[in-house]
């Protein structure tokens, strides 16, 4: 929650603000104060016909993703009440972070998906400011970014937004012919690390042999934590965070972390440049606060710790579950992206009397509303949980296979 008793300190402070700046009606500070009260409890999703629900599913950007961490919530309330230079809270803000995960510079963006976006642009257009206007438009700029087949995905789109082609390679001599004059820079999707056939260390060998920028998404890859600083070291020239998944900072934040000159390029490409391709992915003060103050309360946390409680809501919900006769549940841990505890359910449905899909709509539709991973079976992720509400999972998972309720 914001701090509002901050807010009503500030309002209380300056009896005329609400007078001199108020719309039409000359409002005393007491008289604003009020106003601003009468706000405090009031249920907003309750009003605006909105259920929230417990998350038993994991980072995903349509259920809202996580929750930040109060460190976040405080900076965010700071920052809200002062007016800064952009630029000035940027170059501070990225140095700061760039010392916390030993990059040599780092800046924050509206997420992993945006960090994309602005380091191709940094990629392309340097620190030549006509080149930043002109894009999309890659007039005298290179026009492609090389990809293994296996690593192509959605959100490569970021990449795309710049006006640039991916080239498609599988193998190693593949990818070295590929590379022309017209070779930007070359894009590499952590998770799919063991699905291509250039692992990642032999995919930066390759990028420094050839003089091409490589680029890592690793999105979704905190913890564990190591992996903020394990890319950057083995050599990737950027390489991105979501700052609003393991993280828990805004879900509106994110990470691009690199080489100095390309940071300070793609900042060129990023506000508050108004004619870049950036412009629409603003960070303002508030979301930077937050994004350090969660990058520091993340490095601060004993991760030894949060795993044994991921752990042990695990078991919590397994034990639940294959109480009732019929039901199987496996723990696993993803291996590389979203790198922590879930419970994969199986049963046979005409023994049990449920279909997967009847379980994750009772689950939704129940008292409390709880959302599971989406897909063809059943899946819960531990770590958006709130504490204590895998006890709630793991009974409203028994009561929905006893067909209770
Ligand atoms: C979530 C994700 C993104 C987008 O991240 P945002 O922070 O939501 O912009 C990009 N790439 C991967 C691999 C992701 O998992």
């Amino acid at each position: 929650m914001w701090s509002r008793r901050r807010f009503l300190e500030g309002i209380s402070t300056l009896p005329l603000v609400g007078g001199i700046l108020g719309s039409g009606a000359l409002l005393t500070g007491a008289e604003q104060a009020r106003n601003v009260a009468a706000n405090v409890g009031r249920d907003y999703f309750k009003e605006l016909g909105i259920r929230p629900f417990i998350n038993a599913a994991g980072t995903f950007t349509d259920m809202t993703a996580s929750l930040m961490v109060p460190e976040a919530m405080e900076a965010i309330d700071y920052a809200a009440d002062h007016f800064v230079m952009l630029s000035e809270l940027h170059d501070a803000v990225g140095q700061r972070i760039a010392s916390l995960v030993q990059a040599d510079a780092a800046m924050v963006t509206t997420g992993a998906a945006s960090a994309m976006t602005l380091g191709t642009a940094g990629v392309l257009t340097g620190t030549d400011r006509q080149k930043v206007m002109l894009l999309p438009n890659l007039v005298d700029m290179k026009t492609e970014v090389i990809i293994q087949k296996a690593h192509r995905f959605g959100y490569d789109h970021a990449v795309r937004n710049c006006g640039v082609r991916l080239v498609e390679v599988e193998t190693v001599p593949e990818l070295e012919r590929a590379v022309t004059w017209h070779t930007a820079m070359m894009l590499f999707y952590n998770n799919n690390n063991l699905v291509g056939q250039i692992p990642d260390v032999e995919f930066v060998r390759l990028g420094k042999k050839h003089g091409i920028p490589t680029f890592n998404d690793a999105a979704a890859d905190v913890p564990p934590v190591e992996n903020l600083w394990k890319y950057t070291k083995m050599g990737f020239d950027l390489v991105c965070f979501s700052g609003g998944k393991g993280l828990r900072g805004p879900q509106s934040a994110g990470l691009l972390l690199g080489r100095k000159d390309l940071i300070a390029a793609a900042r060129l490409n990023a506000p508050p440049n108004g004619d870049a391709i950036g412009r629409g992915m603003k960070v303002n003060k508030e979301e930077m606060l937050g994004m350090l103050a969660a990058l520091e309360a993340y490095l601060k946390k004993d991760h030894a710790a949060e795993r044994r409680e991921f752990d042990s809501r695990a078991e919590t919900i397994k034990q639940s579950a294959t109480a009732v006769p019929g039901v199987e549940a496996e723990i696993f841990v993803p291996e590389v992206a979203n790198h922590v505890p879930h419970v994969r359910l199986s049963w046979d449905p005409a023994k049990v009397g449920v279909q997967p899909e009847d379980v994750i709509r009772l689950l939704r539709d129940g008292e409390p509303s709880i959302r599971v991973r989406p897909g063809s079976e059943v899946v819960v992720g531990v770590w958006m949980m709130r504490p204590g509400e895998d006890k709630i999972v793991a009974r409203r998972l028994r009561e929905v296979f006893e067909r209770k309720s």
